[in-house]
This record gives C-alpha cells, structure tokens and sequence, in this order.
C-alpha cells in the first residue's frame, strides 16, 4: 500500500534514448539512471555499451532500436556531420523515432545545422532542442553543467526536469540555433582564457616564480576563472589527457569564426587563438586536452624550463 503510494506520487518520467555514449555522454546518460530514468543507448564503442548496462541502462545495436518508443532521444556526438548521419536517412533518429518524440540535440555543431535539423523533424513531427553544454567532463559527472537551449518554450519547460538532472545553470537563450550560438560564444572565451593561462605560466616559470602561489593568488582576484580553476593542474603536471580535445576545440573555433564572419562580427583575438589550436592539432596534438595550447607556447617560448 504505501509502496504503491510513493510509486504514484512520483511524477513519470519520460523514456530515454542516448545516441553517443562518449567522455560526456556516459557521464551525462548515467545521471539520468541515476534520477530514475529508462535510459536506452547506442554508441560505436562496445565497451561504452557495456559501461551503460553495468549503470543500469539498456544497450541497444542500432540507432532504431534505441529510439523506437523512445519519448525523449538525446544526442552527444563530436561534430555536425555525425549529427546529420544519425538524424537523416532510413537508420536514422527522424525516420525512426515516434511522432511527437523530443530530439535534444546536446553536440556542440553549426547553429545552421540546429535549424534545418528542427525545420526537417517538424516534417515528421518531431520537436527538436539545441542543448550544447559547458563544464567539461568533471562538469558533467558531476551533474552541474551549463546547459544553453534553442527552440521552443514548452519543449524547453518539458525537457527542464532532465536538464535538471545533468546541469546547474539552465538557459532557454531563444529560437532553434540560439543554443548552439551562445556555445560557440563560449568556445570563444574559454580558448582566449586558456591561452591566457598558457602563456602566464610559461611566462611565470621562466621568471622563477613559484608557480603553485602564483596560480592560487592570481584565482583569488580578478584573473580568477573556471578555467584556471579546472586546468591548474593539467598546466603544472603537464597533464594533457583529455577532457576536452584540441580536435574538438579546433571544431568549435571553426564554428565561432564562420558564424561572426556571418553577422558581421570581428573576432581579431578569437582568430589569432583559432590559429593556434589549429597549429597544435597540425603538430600531431589534436587528440590531448585543450590545456595542451600550454605546449605551444612553451615551443614557441624556447622549450619548457628544466
Ligand atoms: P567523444 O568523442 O568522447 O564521444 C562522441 C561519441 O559519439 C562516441 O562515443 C561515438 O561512438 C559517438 N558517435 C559518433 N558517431 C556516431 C554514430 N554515427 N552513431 C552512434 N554514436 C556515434 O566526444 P565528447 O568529448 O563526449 O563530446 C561530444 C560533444 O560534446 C562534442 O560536440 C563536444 O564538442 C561537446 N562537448 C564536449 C566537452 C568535453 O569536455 N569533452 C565539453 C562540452 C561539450
């Protein structure tokens, strides 16, 4: 009796399907199990498969297996082309989902790419929300991610119970394709400030100054910021394992620079940092962290102090 009490006083929870089960997205899928959510996934890696069973979800070996039935499907794919391959075409989520499914579309990808996939899903009457995330792989395990939408109100009012559960800050920032706007913004700040960090390390090492206390008071006052915060460490270990890779941040600077030179919008900071990610990934970087831009300036720098 009184299980049957709580059982109806809980509101239901709507059926999930995860397609990309990668350094966000088991995290991310895992939280949802973990606030009570059916999760069904599918990625290309077994051993992530595996990795959401063992967390309680249901591995499926298709994209239409996943999807089918399914009353929310989540993507979390590297860029826009991997978007595309798994919305469009027969296997894909639109031709596969039910009508009346929500597609939140969590990938950080073009803000075009957002819009024709919402206006194509409407054919098939599919509601569609771009939800690109901030915080990083610790953001996301820990459930406290900045989550930035685009699309409609009542999806967004429908899906914030989710975001609930992945992320902290919360934002509808306006029509489909705003999301993916305000994440390139922010690919924009959080490069510009790591090569910041980058280049005061290297600058403090070589004058001898104790790295540690230089760091610790620089985040206390106005320098002081997430990424300092999150990439300390990687900077004084030279700890460079992703996290976040240089091949996805060279990704998001493409986005931001194409997506500016569009509206008109001059960058000239945000193209120099663009250049830079993009010399590191032409080096053989790409696959380390983003904190790995630390090495470049050390290249150029002469090399690291002994
Ligand atoms: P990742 O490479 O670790 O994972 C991507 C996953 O997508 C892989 O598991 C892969 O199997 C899956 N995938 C690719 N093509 C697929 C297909 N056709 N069918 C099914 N699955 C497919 O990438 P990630 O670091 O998790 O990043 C995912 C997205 O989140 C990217 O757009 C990235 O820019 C963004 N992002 C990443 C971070 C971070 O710190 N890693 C932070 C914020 C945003």
């Amino acid at each position: 009796m009184s299980n049957n009490l709580t059982s109806s006083s809980q509101p239901a929870r709507p059926s999930v399907a995860w397609i990309g089960l990668g350094i966000m997205g088991s995290p991310m899928s895992e939280n949802l199990i973990k606030a009570g959510y059916d999760v069904t996934g599918f990625t290309l890696e077994q051993d992530k498969l595996d990795r959401l069973a063992a967390a309680g979800g249901t591995a499926a070996k298709s994209i239409a297996e996943a999807v089918k039935g399914a009353d929310v499907v989540v993507t979390m794919v590297p860029a826009s082309p991997q978007v595309e391959a798994i919305a469009y075409g027969p296997d894909g989520i639109l031709e596969n989902a039910k009508p009346g499914a929500l597609l939140i579309d969590m990938s950080s990808i073009t803000p075009q790419t957002s819009v024709d996939l919402a206006k194509a899903a409407k054919d098939k009457g599919i509601r569609v929300l771009d939800a690109p995330v901030s915080g990083g792989e610790a953001g996301a395990i820990e459930a406290v991610l900045s989550i930035m939408v685009g699309g409609e109100q009542a999806d967004f009012d429908e899906a914030k119970p989710l975001f609930d559960a992945l992320g902290k800050t919360i934002v509808l920032c306006g029509p489909h394709g705003s999301g993916q706007t305000v994440k390139a913004a922010n690919q924009l700040i959080v490069a510009v400030n790591i090569q910041a960090c980058a280049e005061a390390v290297v600058f403090l090492e070589k004058s001898g100054v104790n790295l540690d206390a230089a760091l610790d008071v620089l985040n206390g006052g106005l320098a002081g910021s997430t990424v300092l915060t999150r990439k300390k460490d990687n900077f004084k270990n030279r700890d460079f394992k992703p996290g976040f890779r240089i091949d996805l941040h060279h990704k998001d600077m493409g986005i931001v620079t194409d997506a500016a030179r569009n509206v008109g919008a001059a960058l000239p900071v945000g193209a120099v940092v663009a250049q830079l990610v993009a010399s590191l990934r032409a080096q053989g970087d790409g696959g380390l962290d983003h904190s790995a831009l630390l090495r470049s300036v050390e290249r150029l720098s002469g090399g690291q102090v002994a």
